[in-house]
């Protein structure tokens, strides 16, 4: 069901807003903006019905406060609002509140306004995440990843924090996908996908699918020593699903790994330790696959067998 916050500093009035809606959505009812503050930030909501009349801090001050905290931005607000208030409503929707309702409330078209706004941002929340998350894997895809990686080559900088880089390659797919058939190799690569990002997953971590069937991995703050075992807990895993290959090939589906460990300065370029870790997934491969070759800055390589 999804959840609705209520703010509003008359129990009166908040619980009969609350009482039209409790049939169709959780609502939690909160009596100060700054409640209101604390539990939209404690949870995920789906619309906010904000009264503009509040002692202390008034809804058009804690709208303001709810778009900077970045979690909140695409939180839908419907503003509270007296009947003929027509300035207040302008201002309103000026400052981004999606909508308003007018006391006295008319239940059905209370219904109807939050339905339209829930329905909206069911729609927009299952946009966003079809652009973000692999379908086939559920992981997150490229786009993704070109976002966050960014993000977190900036926070390393900032931080003087080290980065991880590693990219995964199935060994011999094409040779799978050519004995079993495409729809087997999707759920190899579905697989794989799954057991390698239940091991990246701390808040640190961050695994995506790269194309086809590769996939990237980034780890902020260890050292290369640590990740390179890590990965190799990684590739092991993938081995340890003894899902059969082509004898031919070898007997199951594995992996091969290749990573790099650094500490970016400001004038760093991710692409060029990107393209070194490509390298160490190179040599991997060069090595006889089913490994994980790993590299620091000062281009010392690491390998596994
Ligand atoms: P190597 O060990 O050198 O990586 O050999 P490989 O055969 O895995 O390498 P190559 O890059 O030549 O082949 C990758 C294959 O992966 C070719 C392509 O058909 C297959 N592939 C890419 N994307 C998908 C996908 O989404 N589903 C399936 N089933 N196969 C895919
Ligand atoms: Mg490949
Ligand atoms: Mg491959």
């Amino acid at each position: 069901m999804e959840k609705i916050l209520i703010i509003d500093d008359s129990p009166v009035q908040a619980n009969f807003l609350s009482s039209i809606l409790a049939g169709d959505y959780e609502v939690t009812v909160v009596n100060s903006a700054g409640e209101g503050l604390d539990q939209a930030k404690a949870e995920e909501y789906s619309l906010i019905l904000l009264d503009v009349i509040m002692p202390g801090i008034d809804g058009f001050q804690l709208l303001k406060m709810l778009q900077e905290e970045v979690i909140l931005r695409h939180t839908p607000v419907i503003l509270i609002t007296s009947l003929n208030d027509i300035q207040h409503e302008e201002q309103g929707l000026t400052l981004g509140a999606v909508d308003y309702i007018t006391k006295p409330f008319h239940p059905a078209i209370v219904r109807a306004r939050v339905h339209t706004h829930i329905n909206l941002y069911r729609y927009r929340t299952q946009i966003e995440r079809e652009a973000t998350v692999d379908q086939l894997t559920g992981v997150p895809n490229r786009r993704r990843y070109d976002a966050v990686s960014r993000k977190r080559w900036q926070d390393a900088v900032r931080l003087g924090a080290s980065i991880s880089i590693c990219m995964f390659d199935i060994d011999k797919f094409k040779v799978y996908n050519d004995t079993f058939g495409h729809p087997a190799g999707d759920k190899v690569i579905k697989a794989v996908a799954e057991t390698a990002s239940a091991k990246l997953r701390r808040g640190t971590d961050f695994f995506a699918r790269y194309g086809g069937e590769e996939f990237v991995g980034l780890i902020l703050g260890g050292s290369a020593e640590n990740d390179f075992a890590h990965l190799q807990t990684v590739r092991q895993a993938v081995e340890g699903l003894q899902i059969p290959h082509n004898p031919e090939v070898s007997q199951w589906v594995t992996i091969s790994i290749g990573g790099i460990t650094v500490h970016p300065k400001a004038d760093s370029s991710y692409d060029t330790y990107l393209k070194m870790a490509d390298a160490m997934l190179y040599d991997a491969k060069r090595f006889g696959r089913n490994q994980v070759v790993w590299s620091n800055e000062k281009m010392e390589q690491w390998k596994e067998k």
